[in-house]
């Protein structure tokens, strides 16, 4: 193998650039040679590349985003656009593919690989952690802590005014984000997409939480969870709890930017890295990930359509911290 491509595809998140980075110089100290490909599986399509060096990847290690740019491709769920990427490889003698995304990503990988036998390995990267194959994916320590900083400034306002304050956080179908940043933001309520939110169940907990006379109360809730999100949920409570001031807050997209932490940065270039490596050992069809502090290969039909567990233990943590 002597040419392998990279591209970045669904949605964005901080260290996509580091694990470009990791890519592209380890590619280059195994003497192969990298086309950067624009704007995801669309840019594929389309032919929109560039050959690069390892001087290209400079002093984009710190940067949020993807200087790649993302896309999501309709064409690409399709044979024929499937197969147009395809040629677009085999003309420029592309011998395998680094794709660095989520699940959707992967499995239009796998596709690709199956029906053009083409080399591809996936590098995980999604805010929501919802991979399994690896403990975290990348993004999603720069994500918690985005969230988080935004919890601890709410609360300082929820205090000084005896608020009620219901933060929305991202996580349509997994609550990591919600569960991390509730324990560390000191939530009293969590809620998540992966347990059905018995309203009920709700409104006694608050109730026990604002008759403790606590000066402020948070609730953060994923956006995935059964209620609605924050503002449905904000118009079950407001009846029963009219008498508080009660405040939603949708973080939203602040969560997907920023600069990478230290954590994602690392754990974007060890699988940068490990990516171009199981390639040149002769591995395809695979994600590389990090499960207990060691590299560990999934193969990619393993990564989509399941459902990573959340971690029971800090979901009762948090219950009796509230
Ligand atoms: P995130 O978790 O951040 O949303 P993702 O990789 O899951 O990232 P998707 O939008 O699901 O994001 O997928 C990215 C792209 O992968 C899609 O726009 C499409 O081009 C391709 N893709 C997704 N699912 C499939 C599929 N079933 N078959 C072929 N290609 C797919």
């Amino acid at each position: 193998m002597k040419t392998i491509a990279v591209l970045t595809s669904g949605g964005d998140s901080p260290g996509m650039n580091a694990a470009l980075r990791a890519v592209v110089r380890t590619a280059y100290s195994l003497d192969f040679e990298v086309y950067a490909i624009s704007h995801g599986y669309k840019g594929l399509i389309e032919g929109n590349m560039k050959k690069v060096t390892s001087n290209d990847v400079s002093n984009v290690i710190q940067r949020g985003g993807t200087v790649l740019k993302s896309a999501r491709c309709e064409e690409f769920r399709t044979e024929e656009g499937r197969a147009k990427a395809a040629k677009v490889l085999q003309n420029n003698n592309i011998d395998a593919l680094v794709a660095i995304g989520g699940d959707g990503t992967f499995q239009g990988a796998a596709l690709l690989s199956k029906e053009h036998n083409i080399n591809v390995v996936g590098i995980p990267a999604t805010i929501d952690n919802d991979l399994v194959g690896t403990d975290e994916t990348i993004g999603y320590d720069t994500a918690l802590n985005t969230a988080m900083e935004a919890i601890d400034k709410i609360r300082d306002t929820a205090d000084a005014h005896d608020r009620l304050f219901l933060v929305e956080v991202m996580g349509r179908d997994a609550g990591f984000i919600a569960l991390e940043t509730g324990i560390a933001g000191g939530a009293e309520l969590i809620l998540l997409p992966e347990f059905l939110t018995d309203i009920d169940d709700v409104k006694k907990s608050l109730n026990e939480v604002l008759s403790a006379q606590r000066r402020s109360s948070l609730v953060i809730v994923a956006e995935g969870d059964e209620t609605g999100g924050a503002i449905k949920l904000s118009e079950q409570l407001q009846p029963e709890f009219s008498k508080y001031e009660m405040r939603v807050c949708i973080l939203g997209h602040i969560q997907r930017g920023g600069n990478p932490t230290a954590r994602d940065r690392v754990l974007a270039s060890r699988l940068g890295s490990a990516a171009v490596k199981v390639l040149a050992e002769g591995h395809s069809d695979v994600m590389v990930g990090i499960v207990n502090s060691k590299m560990k290969i999934t193969p990619l039909k393993m990564t989509f359509g399941k459902k990573k567990d959340i971690n029971f233990d800090l979901l009762e943590l948090s219950k009796i911290l509230r």
